[in-house]
């Protein structure tokens, strides 16, 4: 076991953003006694589901000097999740009555509606107070001592407060890291490009269709963003290709419903007179093509001697996707997994946390917890699994959950949700058009209502 810290002990502590994740992690460490301040540079709440107009200057996001903008979120975008199965799991994502026609009762709602229900959810729990806006953390490193050695769980931050650009440096206790992963694009390599002379661009700056009328544009990617935005293009442009190299080389399927929506092999290559050459052979004419590919994970402000590195998108060393054994439980990381349901295993990592912290909860020695990182490493890598899916979890999220729960003392993840999570999985890929407006999982939707019940 790892040095036990007193029990029930209350820290001061860090939390870097006010997504969905930071603000679950704000109220569960408040909740726990801890004194918290959390940072964000945005000036609400809210985080990637701040839709914006704005774009980035560069297009492909790649100018490390360029002005980020945050949310990747475009403008019809709608959830793909519903939203009995999104929400936190004590308070739950519901149809607000008697709220402004604003809102969007749908199942699968839109981007803004998922934005008040996170602005419902600061205002519930009186998140706001806990939060410095408009003020970007810049740097995260271990404090250092009086004698010049490193304080062990005590972090040195600077931020940099946007109207008055004033610069602080403070100690804490502990730092939850909940800054977002959506920021920082994945790019395809594409052989030919330096002299291709389309237009690239990221799905990161997609927001609408309309720039793209009468255009032809490839795709790249298998993703739900892929999907949505051919099919978002494809009402105003001439055609829309997707390319992925996940699909067979000899891949050449229009998509039913549409005449000019089609599925290819990867590109092969791309040349100077503006032509693409996708695996399976065909070659057409391109206008613009879009990187619909990910993100990294990206912690430009963290220092930490190489303790936590990201590489081929492995954040690594973590004990559990939350906790690097160098500083646990002093330094923390929410929202890593994916292909998951966010809020509520926010919510599950968030209570781990807080009562790691206060030391109601033991963790492992630091030498177990690597122990148990290398075993998983090593199994990856047996199965044949790239770096790039240490944190795909998938069906596998609900056994992490199970996981978290148990230390937390709380009830595992409901029989309802996880069902509704593999049903909406499997008519999503059988009816990528119709899933959000259709569907027939109803006693899963009356279960979630029962259960909604205790916490009205
Ligand atoms: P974010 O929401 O990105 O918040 C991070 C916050 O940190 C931001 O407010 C940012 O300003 C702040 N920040 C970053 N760096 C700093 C710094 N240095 N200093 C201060 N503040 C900082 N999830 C679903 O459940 N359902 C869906 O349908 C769904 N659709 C999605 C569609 C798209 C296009 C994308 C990109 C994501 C989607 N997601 C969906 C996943 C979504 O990312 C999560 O639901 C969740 O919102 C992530 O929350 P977060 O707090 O981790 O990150």
């Amino acid at each position: 076991m790892a040095p036990s810290l007193s029990p029930i002990r209350s820290h001061h502590v860090a939390v870097i953003g006010a997504g969905a994740a930071g603000l679950v992690a704000a109220r569960e460490l408040r909740r726990e006694g801890h004194s918290v301040v959390v940072f964000e540079r945005q000036k609400q709440v809210g985080g990637t589901w701040i839709y914006t107009d704005h774009i980035e200057p560069d297009p492909l996001s790649v100018d490390p000097t360029r002005s980020v903008v945050h949310s990747s979120v475009y403008g019809s975008l709608r959830t793909n999740l519903p939203r009995e199965c999104m929400g936190y799991r004590d308070f739950p994502f519901t149809i607000r009555s008697g709220v402004s026609e604003s809102r969007d009762p749908r199942r699968f709602p839109s981007h803004s509606e998922v934005l008040a229900y996170l602005q419902d959810f600061a205002k519930e729990f009186a998140i706001e107070e806990m939060i410095r806006f408009e003020t970007a953390v810049v740097k995260v490193a271990p404090a250092v001592d009086s004698d010049g050695g490193e304080g062990i769980g005590k972090w040195r931050i600077e931020s940099m407060e946007k109207e008055k650009k004033v610069r602080c440096d403070e100690i804490y206790d502990a730092v939850v890291v909940c800054n977002g992963h959506y920021i920082e694009p994945r790019l395809a390599e594409i052989p030919g490009i330096s002299s291709w002379p389309g237009k690239e661009m990221h799905s990161h700056n997609y927001r609408t269709p309309e720039p793209f009328r009468d255009q032809v544009v490839v795709l790249i990617g298998n993703s739900a963003s892929a999907d949505d935005i051919s099919r978002d293009i494809a009402r105003v442009a001439k055609e829309v290709h997707v390319a992925c190299r996940s699909n067979e080389a000899d891949t050449f399927i229009k998509r039913p419903g549409y005449s000019h929506l089609w599925m290819h092999s990867m590109i092969e290559s791309v040349h100077e007179d503006g032509s693409v050459v996708f695996q399976n052979g065909k070659t057409i004419s391109v206008d613009v093509i879009m990187h619909c590919t990910g993100y990294k994970y990206h912690f430009p402000f963290l220092e930490t001697n190489g303790n936590v590195t990201v590489d081929d998108n492995r954040v690594g060393p973590l004990y559990k996707d939350v906790f690097p054994p160098a500083f646990a439980p002093w330094l923390s990381f929410i929202g890593i997994p994916w292909k998951v349901v966010p809020f509520p295993m926010f919510e599950l990592q968030s209570k781990w946390i807080a009562g790691v912290l206060s030391g109601r909860i033991p963790l492992p020695s630091k030498e177990d917890m690597l122990m148990e990182i290398k075993t998983l490493y090593a199994t990856l890598e047996a199965q044949g699994i790239a770096k790039r899916y240490t944190h795909q979890m998938g069906i596998t999220q609900f056994e992490y959950n199970h996981w978290l729960a148990s230390q937390c003392g709380c009830s595992e993840t409901e029989e309802w949700r996880k069902e509704m999570y593999l049903t909406t999985g499997v008519r999503k890929r059988a009816h990528p058009e119709t899933y959000r407006d259709e569907w027939d999982d109803h006693h899963l939707v009356s279960q979630a209502y029962q259960d909604f019940s205790l916490y009205a």
